[in-house]
């Protein structure tokens, strides 16, 4: 391997110059636009950038500089329905401010979404307790994500075979709601200028859930094609043509076939 180190927020390949240099400079393995885009003034503060990448680094699926329709959220968990708001101080001298952090706490938890506040100084003086605390928190909402999973499998009394079936449907559902409802507003923008085809682009590097819901979609698909399941569903097109009908979804499971 010629480059063996990639940057930690967009997985563009580093050279051991670049690598060393953001190292050295920023704590963090970053190429050169996502240096600029640590230290340079935008929506989030250095700070909230910190813990994300911190985060990242413990690989947890988090975004940063979330637009949820109402405003921009630091940074995103949607995956486990927590948002993180990295604070200045002003957040708790000023009142107005407090005020219209208590409001938005207060959607945020009317979509299901919990929200956690961090001090920039927990950031400043011990950003990787901070990041290890959060992951803490996250295991155990996962673990309670896996038990209502359990709960219902038990309920539906379903056989092991259905279990899987069930584990990629209930998954690309997920994300197929954090894309269209939860992502809303940005989908709506992303495919304004796409139009349909932009779902089953995959050219959208900073669309992060967007991927994981055209993962689990794949998943879904493989699984339905070896198990005949297609077949059943639309009885004819799997074996009356080569491939998939001529829309974007049919070339699409085309392509990816092909691909594998
Ligand atoms: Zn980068
Ligand atoms: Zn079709």
């Amino acid at each position: 391997m010629f480059v063996e180190h990639s940057c930690l927020k967009c997985g563009y390949p580093l050279y051991d110059e670049v690598y060393d240099y953001s190292i050295r400079n920023h704590g963090f393995p970053l190429c050169r636009v996502c240096q600029c885009w640590l230290t340079n003034k935008t929506k989030a503060t250095e700070y909230a950038k910190r813990l994300y990448l911190e985060l990242k680094k413990r690989h947890v699926p988090v975004e940063i500089e979330k637009f949820d329709g109402h405003k921009t959220i630091d940074i995103a968990i949607p995956r486990f329905r927590i948002n993180i708001e990295v604070d200045g101080s002003h957040h708790n001298i000023d009142s107005k401010q407090a005020l219209v952090d208590l409001q938005r706490t207060k959607y945020s938890l009317e979509k299901g979404y919990e929200t956690i506040r961090i001090p920039n100084s927990l950031i400043k003086d011990s950003l990787n307790q901070t990041a290890d605390s959060l992951v803490v928190i996250l295991k155990n909402r996962k673990k309670e994500m896996d038990d209502e999973r359990l709960k219902s499998i038990n309920i539906m009394e379903l056989s092991p075979r259905e279990v899987q079936l069930y584990d990629l449907l209930v998954d690309f559902l997920k994300w197929l709601y954090i894309v269209f409802e939860v992502d809303g507003e940005y989908t709506k923008t992303i495919l304004e200028n796409t139009g349909t085809e932009g779902i089953l682009s995959d050219t959208y590097g900073n669309w992060a859930n967007h991927e994981y819901m055209l993962t689990a979609f794949n998943k879904l698909t493989d699984y339905m094609q070896d198990n005949n399941i297609f077949e059943s569903a639309t009885p004819g097109l799997a074996s009356d043509y080569e491939g998939f009908c001529g829309c974007s979804l049919g070339g699409f499971l085309e392509r990816n076939r092909n691909s594998r």
